[in-house]
């Protein structure tokens, strides 16, 4: 079965973390707000919540036969491939599924990369390219389970290739690049091996996830769960209502931010708390906003308030704080009270 028609779990029927659906949704809104970290015990969902938003987003339009899944309607974005094919005459183009490629642990540079074939283009004179995950995931989802555990060499590699929006792969002499445009999510367990700061601070947002403490809800999580895996068509069937609004919001969301407007005010508040909490550069502070300005979009607000910030402040701020950033609760309460204190109760 291909990926894209493997029966996924719908996004709505996830209970509560409303924090990580928030982060994931804004994430997948504006792209530029550079990932989501979600950290927290196993067993909470966090890849079913990824697969759910990716499945739950439309299907997008790519260019037939290219590798990288190019953009037709973007030809600034196209891979060298697409360029030279479209001097050649129109291009056809299909609609596929947003992908969600998994990043396993213990892979290879080459596996995510791509690999050149330097045999080949010494014999033949051919420059042939096999592409890896990072060209699978362009204009979707890089999933990375336990970024944690992953080889700094890697991990900081993925996070200048989703920096930069593009792929460059040189071996002794001969180079290939590719479009590389993907929202990182990683998740990890800060028990199981530390998360360095300079990681932390390259992911847009980040949240905590716990497992649920309430009894009433974890009675609810399980008896989803079943039905799902009881009768996956109907469970889709039955939640098809509740995503396809869902669907509508975030795609409305998406054509209302390039009009939304952000007042002075909000910027004001923006710098004022980053400035109380000592922040770092403006890194801090282009993704608060940036948040802020999806989180309006998405609820259909003509202009970001101060609301919005309040409401995506720690998912922005929280692991960009100086002290032990894996005391995840307490910078959560920091920032309420970084909160409280800049802008007022
Ligand atoms: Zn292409």
């Amino acid at each position: 079965m291909k990926p894209g028609l493997r029966p996924v779990f719908p996004f709505s029927a996830i209970v509560g973390q409303d924090d990580m659906k928030l982060a994931l949704v804004c994430a997948a809104l504006d792209p530029t707000i550079g990932g989501v970290l979600v950290l927290g015990d196993r067993g909470t969902g966090k890849s079913t919540a990824i697969r759910a938003l990716a499945a739950l987003l439309p299907p997008m339009r790519a260019i037939v036969d290219c590798r990288y899944s190019c953009d037709p309607g973007d030809s600034d974005s196209w891979c060298a491939e697409c360029r030279d094919r479209a001097s050649l005459g129109a291009l056809k183009d299909r609609a596929i599924a947003v992908p969600v490629v998994d990043m396993p642990l213990g892979v290879t540079e080459d596996r995510v990369v791509g690999a050149l074939d330097l045999e080949r283009a010494l014999s033949q004179g051919v420059k042939a390219f096999e592409p890896g995950l990072l060209a699978r995931a362009n204009r979707g989802f890089l999933y990375i389970d336990e970024v944690n555990l992953l080889e700094d060499h890697l991990v900081d590699l993925l996070i200048d290739v989703a920096a930069s929006g593009e792929n460059l792969v040189e071996r002794e002499g001969l180079s290939v690049r590719h479009p590389a445009r993907f929202v990182l999510i990683g998740s990890g367990n800060p028990e199981e091996g530390e998360l360095r700061p300079q990681l932390l601070d390259r992911f847009g947002l980040s949240v905590d996830i716990k497992t649920p403490t309430v009894l009433a809800d974890r009675v609810e999580v399980i008896k989803r769960r079943d039905e799902f895996e009881r009768d996956k068509p109907a469970f889709i069937a039955k939640w098809k209502k509740e995503d396809d609004a869902l669907r509508r919001r975030i795609v409305a969301g998406r054509k209302r931010l390039a009009e939304m407007s952000i007042p002075d005010e909000v910027l004001e508040s923006t710098a004022k708390l980053c400035m109380h909490l000592g922040t770092d550069g403006l890194r801090a502070e282009l993704t608060l906003m940036r948040a802020a300005r999806a989180l309006a979009s998405f609820e259909g607000s003509t202009a970001v308030a101060e609301t919005h910030l309040r409401r995506v402040a720690s998912s922005a701020l929280r692991h960009r704080l100086r002290r032990d950033p894996l005391d995840e609760s307490g910078s959560g309460a920091r920032i309420e009270r970084a909160i409280q204190e800049a802008l007022g109760p």
